[in-house]
């Protein structure tokens, strides 16, 4: 896969997990592996500040080279497989809490500021815990998902199942849970000698309505390949292991084959006259959990109709001026930085498309298209501005 000089994902899956140590990164990677060996274009952002343990993984912890300007580095690659992490970037001795200050931005520029071409998926290797960092994640990157690891002890704790409804409030669909480190397999009679107990994870997945990807066995050999930065996808293909990570690849691209069927919608703003309006949709162009429609009103007036019936409508200007992109908002105080004067006061809007099936991403007439914009903000955004406008 040659390099281009842009970027173009198909897939951005978010993987996570409750606790630092259940094997995230190591799945991340073999997973990346085998999806690799299935012919898919796969790239990893290593986001976890706290253990970037990708470079090691993977065996490469070099300099990313720089690209055709002084903005851009490529990526490193390795196993077929392009990546970068903060172990590409900084040294050991880094202070923790310079790096935690750092993470809202790194996803940015490690998206922003790598060349990672045409890529089928690109996995985020996330800090471990819930909270800020998905929220963050999930308004700056349109993710088609999160992959939830966790080990068979620490599944059904309070942790794992808050991580979960954190994507699930910002209704980032869930593509799956993996169990790490499940019942040891004897090699010599190929039995699964349960460790933490048979079929937690599986029981877990149904109790919660959860997609269930499968399970990776305690092997004392993924260890040792992940130490020595050849991960067992890639140097122990036949193993038993490998096969697990094989199977968990191929639920994963079923998963984000109907996952990303079943809601994508995108529309181009028509002109109309400053007078034309269009009160009701049409038809239903999207379906979710939460918007059931969307559709131009008029000339300047975005609609939504909601899973409950209601419907919202919003003045683009006001939509531009609510645009949650780091660019027009601080993300560490919250301020607007964002010039109110210099928005123009006939802004409408040139495209909309489904993010997920969780938000919006909207490119308005001046061009700017960073922000998403999350199904829950926009309702919270109905209230506060167009009440009045709102039926
Ligand atoms: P995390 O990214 O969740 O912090 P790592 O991927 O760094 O966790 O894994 C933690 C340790 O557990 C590493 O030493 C790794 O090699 C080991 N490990 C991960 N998965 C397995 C497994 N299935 N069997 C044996 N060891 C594993």
């Amino acid at each position: 896969m040659g390099h281009g000089e842009t970027t173009s994902v198909r897939h951005f899956v978010a993987v996570h997990s409750a606790k630092g140590g259940v094997g995230k990164s190591t799945v991340t990677a073999n997973l990346a592996i085998a999806l690799h060996q299935r012919g898919l274009r796969v790239a990893i952002i290593d986001a976890d500040v706290h253990g970037p343990s990708m470079g090691m993984m993977l065996g490469d912890q070099q300099r990313p080279e720089p690209g055709p300007n002084e903005n851009v580095v490529y990526p490193r690659e390795r196993c077929g497989l392009r990546f970068i992490s903060m172990a590409n970037l900084v040294t050991e001795q880094t202070p923790l809490i310079w790096r935690g200050a750092m993470v809202h931005n790194m996803i940015q520029q490690f998206l922003n500021g790598v060349l990672w071409g045409e890529c089928d998926v690109l996995f985020i290797d996330m800090p471990p815990g819930t909270g800020d960092a998905q929220l963050s994640l999930s308004q700056s990157i349109p993710l088609s998902g999160a992959v939830v690891v966790s080990t068979p002890q620490e599944l059904s704790l309070v942790d794992t199942v808050r991580g979960m409804n954190a994507f699930r409030q910002l209704n980032v669909p869930i593509l799956g849970v993996i169990e790490n480190m499940a019942g040891f397999v004897c090699d010599d009679c190929g039995e699964s000698a349960a460790l933490f107990g048979e079929a937690g994870g599986e029981i877990l997945a149904e109790e919660f309505e959860l997609p269930w990807l499968g399970r990776v066995p305690i092997d004392a050999m993924i260890c040792e390949d992940g130490d020595a930065g050849t991960p067992t996808m890639a140097v122990h293909a036949d193993s038993k292991a490998a096969a697990a990570f094989g199977h968990i690849a191929d639920a994963l691209v079923q998963r984000l084959e109907t996952s990303n069927n079943a809601l994508a919608f995108h529309f181009e703003w028509k002109e109309m006259g400053w007078n034309d309006r269009v009160s009701e949709p049409a038809e239903s162009e999207a379906g979710s959990l939460d918007v059931q429609s969307v559709w131009q009103v008029s000339q300047d007036e975005l609609g939504i109709k909601w899973a409950d019936g209601s419907m919202s409508t919003y003045g683009c200007r006001e939509l531009r001026l609510a645009c949650p992109c780091a660019v027009c908002i601080d993300e560490w105080t919250g301020a607007k930085k964002i010039n109110e004067s210099k928005i123009d006061m006939a802004m409408t809007i040139k495209e909309v498309s489904s993010v997920g099936r969780y938000a919006l991403a909207i490119t308005f007439s001046d061009g700017h298209s960073t922000g998403i914009y999350h199904y829950e903000r926009l309702r919270k955004l109905a209230r506060a501005v167009g009440e009045g406008r709102s039926k």
